[in-house]
């Protein structure tokens, strides 16, 4: 440890890897040390037999094209991370509730067709459906507005006033005000449990703007599994001249 950095990053997660991949393209000098023996922490896979394990990951909410580019797409341009084959599926999720009145719906991705699917499993449901992916549409132009800097109150009401009328609200007082059918609801909700509350407690904000990114950009996995995107990302930092990652801290 003779050497003096700019930026030591502990821990070669997906986080660390992509904060090690700014800060060394933008000239900084980084070190990245991870404990474990291979760089991607929750983002791992491993082989038993014929089967590979992802330890966490399943699907990716912001990569895109599909039809604009992700956050997780533009990170990686930006670093020029291009050694990732995406694959992207084709519906958003399947939803099973057994039961006489359960189902078995699979909704498609595209906001056209999955308010379409949801019409056809509940009739009378499009119209309230289509008005959560527009609330999560000036969520997101909202979101866009206050990431510039500091947000005038008097904008933020004329504006982005529907931004400010369901802040507060939680998912199921929301699709209440729609009007939604409760069966449409308990179809629409299965993404909750990526976000661990139900929706009487899910705040709409942050449910609205996962619907909308999955069905929207499409869910995307690596071809390869995770490592394919943690050793991408590992590569690019040793492109720009830095430290390996993969040190191990544990003795130390
Ligand atoms: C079961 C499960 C399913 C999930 N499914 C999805 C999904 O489908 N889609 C999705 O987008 N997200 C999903 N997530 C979330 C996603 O996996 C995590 O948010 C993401 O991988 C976290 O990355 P991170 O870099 O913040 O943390 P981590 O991946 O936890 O990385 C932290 C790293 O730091 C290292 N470290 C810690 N302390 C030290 C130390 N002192 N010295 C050196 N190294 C250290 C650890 O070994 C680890 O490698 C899921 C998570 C779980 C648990």
């Amino acid at each position: 440890m003779s050497r003096q950095y700019d930026v030591i990053v502990v821990g070669a997660g997906n986080g660390g890897l992509a904060a090690g991949g700014i800060t060394s393209k933008n000239g900084l000098s980084t070190l990245v040390l991870e404990r474990h023996n291979i760089p991607g922490g929750s983002a791992t896979s491993f082989r038993r037999g014929r089967f590979e394990f992802e330890t966490s990951l399943h699907e990716l909410a912001e990569v895109g094209p599909n039809p604009f580019e992700g956050t997780v797409r533009q990170l990686f341009d930006e670093l020029g991370v291009k050694d990732v084959e995406w694959h992207f599926e084709e519906n958003a999720f399947r939803v099973v509730l057994p039961g006489e009145d359960g189902f078995d719906v699979t909704l498609p991705t595209g906001e056209e067709a999955f308010a379409e699917e949801m019409e056809r499993q509940v009739p009378g449901s499009r119209e309230s459906v289509k008005a959560v992916f527009e609330l999560g549409r000036h969520a997101i132009e909202a979101l866009e507005y206050l990431s510039k800097g500091t947000p005038d109150p008097a904008v933020l009401q004329s504006e982005y006033a529907d931004f400010m009328r369901i802040s507060s609200h939680t998912t199921k007082e929301v699709l209440d005000a729609l009007h939604m059918p409760k069966r449409a609801q308990d179809i629409l909700v299965t993404y909750w449990c990526y976000l661990g509350a139900p929706a009487d407690q899910l705040d709409f904000l942050y449910y609205a703007l996962m619907l909308i990114l999955y069905v929207q950009l499409r869910p995307a996995m690596p071809k390869m599994r995770s490592h394919e995107m943690s050793l991408a990302l590992e590569k690019e930092i040793h492109e720009h001249g830095d430290e390996p990652v993969g040190r191990r801290l544990r003795d130390s």
